[in-house]
């Protein structure tokens, strides 16, 4: 099949890739010039597992190619992916801004019948209006449908090419059947193409990252409880995980969620439910206990200290963070936890050294030159009167603590995503303070 893909993000490109990849003849289009410039000449503007293999064999054998001309991707496509940014705007609606000039492209440019797919994560109704706009710029024939995606970053490639399920939502049999070709290559493992309508299947993505964001408020604030209580959220995520009700899976404390999604998606359920008189309360609470949560490192760095939280606090102290990105595995830094930290800890007059393997790049568009970025963990830690974990990389997870106590001014460790055994950083002569642990 001819696909065009609209947006050449996360989303975009790695689905680019992965239909390219099962035999499709694929255009990326992007309004970015410099992104598609990049991937024009060889390189690939994200840090994603695997991501740059897979589009360098796709483009060798002449499947995938890369424009900003939207023209040239839509009028010979069979379908049309919309994968356009859809990002908080401030009133915490989705800014749809980008989906509608996607959808006008299409209607301007669409030869011949044309599915039209939307994979950005929208609200409720959108497809509706997407439908109007192109229907008002064409009198070709296309069909809509709601595909929304749930690949995780840093395991994107794997999750869309195995994925547990593929959600599509549509009325119209012709473009399901299109769908149900597209994706047979990726569900030979039997794993369901679910069709429904498409509200539902908008409201599936929604429902989906919303369940994900209170499953990692829940055991935060549980993580909370714990600490004053003198419990062991370890212990307690142990015992509760057993239970095949409950499980494991997601529910690791922390310091927070970040991301692209979770925070922009907690927020568009909110508004969407008070566009329609319903207070979601639950969500607001999830987001209220995330909020306090990207928080609590710095807390216990004050309390550590013995200083109060005021401005100039922290003066003269370095503190070295192991992590900037939202999560391991990817050089995505929209929402990170860190960008508050390393906030909190500046207001409060500390001097912060960084190390990531991936995100310093990224990291650097945000915060400037407000903090140094190391080259490695333990140029970070030069210095510091503590280390504070923030993002579970896994060249962190066994560091070697006798060079940690060469170049550290101080001995205390922030453990914010409970990775290390408290009693072997405690016997390296470090302190120790995790997540809600004793
Ligand atoms: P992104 O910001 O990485 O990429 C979006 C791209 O769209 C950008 O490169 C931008 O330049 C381009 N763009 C914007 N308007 C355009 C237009 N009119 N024509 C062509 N290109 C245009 O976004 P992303 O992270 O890939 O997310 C895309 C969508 O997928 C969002 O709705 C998001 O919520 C959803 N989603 C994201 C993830 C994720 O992990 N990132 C997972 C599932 C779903």
């Amino acid at each position: 099949m001819n696909i065009a893909v609209i947006g050449t993000g996360y989303v975009g490109l790695v689905t680019g890739v992965c239909f390219a990849d099962s035999g499709n003849d694929v255009v990326c289009v992007d309004v970015d010039e410099g992104k598609i410039k990049a991937l024009n000449s060889g390189a690939v503007p994200i840090y994603e597992p695997g991501l740059k293999e897979l589009i360098d064999r796709s483009r060798e054998e002449g499947r995938i190619s890369f424009t900003t001309s939207a023209q040239e991707g839509v009028e010979g496509a069979d379908v049309v992916f919309i994968a356009v940014g859809t990002p908080m705007s401030d009133d915490g609606e989705a800014n749809l801004s980008y989906v509608r000039s996607a959808a006008k492209d299409i209607g301007r440019y669409m030869k011949g019948y044309t599915v039209v797919v939307d994979k950005s994560t929208v609200p409720v109704g959108t497809a509706d209006e997407v439908r109007a706009i192109i229907a008002a710029q064409t009198r070709e024939s296309f069909d809509l449908v709601s595909n929304p995606e749930f690949l995780k970053e840093g395991n994107a490639i794997a999750d869309f090419m195995k994925p547990d399920r593929v959600v599509v939502g549509g009325d119209s049999k012709k473009a399901i059947e299109v769908m149900r070709e597209l994706y047979e290559p990726f569900l030979r493992t039997f794993h369901p193409l679910i069709v429904m309508d498409i509200r539902s299947a908008e409201m599936t993505k929604y429902a989906a990252n919303c369940f994900l964001a209170t499953k990692i408020s829940f055991i935060n604030e549980i993580a909370r409880l714990c600490e004053q209580a003198g419990a062991d959220i370890s212990l307690v995520r142990e015992g509760i995980g057993a239970d095949r009700r409950i499980g494991y899976d997601f529910l690791f404390p922390g310091v927070g969620y970040g991301g692209s999604c979770f925070p922009k998606d907690v927020q568009a359920l909110i508004a969407t439910g008070s566009k329609l008189d319903l207070d979601m309360r639950l969500m607001r609470a999830v987001e209220d206990v995330n909020r306090e949560q990207k928080s609590v490192l710095v807390e216990q760095v004050l309390e550590h200290f013995g200083a109060r939280d005021e401005a100039g606090a922290l003066a003269g102290k370095t503190i070295c963070l192991w992590g900037l990105a939202f999560k391991p595995q990817t050089d995505d830094m929209r929402e990170a936890p860190s960008l508050s930290i390393v906030e909190g800890l500046l207001r409060l007059g500390a001097k912060v050294k960084a190390y990531d393997p991936e995100a310093t790049d990224e990291a650097r568009k945000q915060l400037g030159d407000t903090i140094q970025y190391a080259a490695n963990p333990y140029a970070a830690a030069e210095g510091a009167d503590a280390l504070l974990l923030v993002t579970e990389w896994n060249e962190f997870r066994r560091p070697s603590w006798t060079k940690l106590k060469e170049v550290m001014r101080g001995r205390a460790i922030f453990d914010g995503r409970n990775v290390y055994t408290p009693e072997r950083v405690k016997a390296e002569g470090f302190t120790y303070r995790g997540i809600g642990r004793k």
